[in-house]
């Protein structure tokens, strides 16, 4: 993320002066085709320019953000209450786009409005999760990040469609709630703790999927046993059952365990030890559990004993779990020694807990979504674009058909996780083939 402090101290909002709590973030778009954010910094950076003001402009060019309030300032960005509790940021929009009436536009160059919409979305991703942190805001609290449009409807913004609008008449497949769940999956997934410092809870609902787990572990380790994508579900299950985040657990078996490759570690597949349990020296080869579920049953009950002071619900198989001070690192970036406030610790290594997060944090950005698992099938969806591939199985890895949907309803009997489609792949009922979900509206 690049950002320039570029404050409007001759605007009228910036002269009076007046601070606000932040309680959350509004998104905008700014409704007028100009990608060049240093023209809006210009022409508001004026005495004589009394209508608005607003807390930072994304660049349409090179997504660089422009601050241009103290985070803290009451704006004027959306003319109702929303200016005494939200940070407005606007987004520059495309030069290519022609307004013919309130928000409808036409376009004469999709291709690049596309990638600028694109990128001011990603750098709108990056700044809201470190508003988050800064601020401590739940990115999926209700009312906390909403656009212009959401705050319309809910009375604490003017009439103004931004900037879904522009999404959605450039057949982008932008929601504020894919929107929401990005900043979410930035910040690892986890809660923000008192002060804005991120802070990952290791107790609570896991929110990365088996299917995310298992395409990031493919990525990682081509070579992987099946037996390890089978018991993916496991860190889920076990999880579960003792309130413990199992993509957690997850996440710290691809570190101990090298992506489940096993090469320098002291353990091997063999022993269904895939946290490094009992491995207290250099030479020790570790404990060893008679089953996979065994072992991940274990890593669990000893992340559990770390995180939280509650008993275990299961019965203990933890060796270990009698010799760590109970709730002594609540969440993952504690983990290690040399960060924990105590001192105390599952690793004695630098940087033990951020290590997960990393790993984390890529699991839930690739692609295969809960939601798509769960989806109710058939269903009909539009297509609104003419150039949708119809693709002979779920993914752009796999080859085209040489066919298009071309604009029009379709039915969808079946749904499965894929590359290059963050909703999921939809089977078409003619029995064609493959479609990207993300490019068809369910209707
Ligand atoms: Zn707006």
């Amino acid at each position: 993320m690049k950002l320039v402090e570029s404050i409007l101290t001759k605007n009228p909002c910036y002269t009076a002066g007046r601070k606000i709590t932040v309680k959350g973030l509004m998104l905008h778009s700014v409704g007028c085709p100009q990608p060049s954010a240093l023209v809006f910094v210009k022409n508001w950076n004026k005495d004589s320019y009394d209508r608005a003001c607003v807390h930072a402009f994304i660049d349409g060019n090179d997504g660089t953000i422009y601050q241009t309030l103290p985070w803290n300032h009451r704006g004027w960005h959306c003319g109702a209450s929303g200016n005494n509790t939200h940070i407005g940021v606007e987004m520059c929009e495309p030069a290519c786009i022609k307004y013919t009436n309130r928000a409808t536009f036409t376009c004469s160059d999709t291709t690049t409005a596309k990638a600028v919409a694109q990128r001011t979305y990603q750098a709108a991703v990056e700044l809201f999760t470190m508003l988050c942190q800064k601020f401590s805001l739940d990115p999926l609290g209700d009312g906390v990040i909403v656009s212009h449009k959401e705050g319309c409807k809910r009375g604490i913004a003017s009439n103004h469609g931004d900037p879904e609008h522009l999404w959605t008449q450039l057949g982008l497949p932008y929601t504020m709630d894919a929107f929401r769940k990005a900043v979410k999956a930035a910040m690892g997934g986890g809660t923000v703790a008192p002060g804005g410092v991120s802070a990952t809870k290791i107790m609570g609902a896991a929110v990365a999927t088996a299917e995310q787990m298992r395409a990031y572990i493919k990525a990682k380790n081509p070579n992987v046993a099946q037996s390890i994508l089978d018991m993916v579900p496991l860190y889920l299950s076990e999880g579960a059952a003792e309130g413990v985040r199992g993509d957690i657990a997850f996440a710290q078996s691809c570190l101990e365990t090298g992506n489940f490759g096993f090469a320098g570690s002291a353990v091997t597949l063999e022993q269904n030890n895939f946290c490094g349990m009992g491995v207290t020296a250099n030479g020790l080869k570790g404990n060893s559990f008679s089953t996979a579920q065994l072992g991940i049953r274990a890593q669990v009950q000893h992340l559990k004993a770390y995180a939280s002071t509650e008993p275990l619900k299961n019965k203990c198989i933890d060796p270990r779990f009698k010799y760590v001070a109970r709730g002594c690192a609540e969440v993952v970036e504690w983990l290690g020694q040399k960060e924990n406030p105590q001192g105390k610790g599952w690793a004695t290594g630098a940087g033990y807990g951020e290590k997960i997060i990393a790993i984390l944090k890529a699991i839930l950005a690739t692609a295969g979504s809960a939601a798509s698992a769960s989806v109710a099938v058939p269903f009909k969806v539009r297509v609104t674009i003419t150039d949708l591939r119809i693709r002979s199985s779920p993914g752009t890895n796999t080859a085209a058909t040489g066919k298009f949907t071309g604009v029009g309803v379709f039915t969808i009997i079946e749904v499965k996780d894929g590359p290059g489609s963050t909703k999921g792949w939809g089977r078409l009922k003619s029995g064609a083939g493959w479609i990207a979900l993300d490019y068809a509206q369910k209707i």
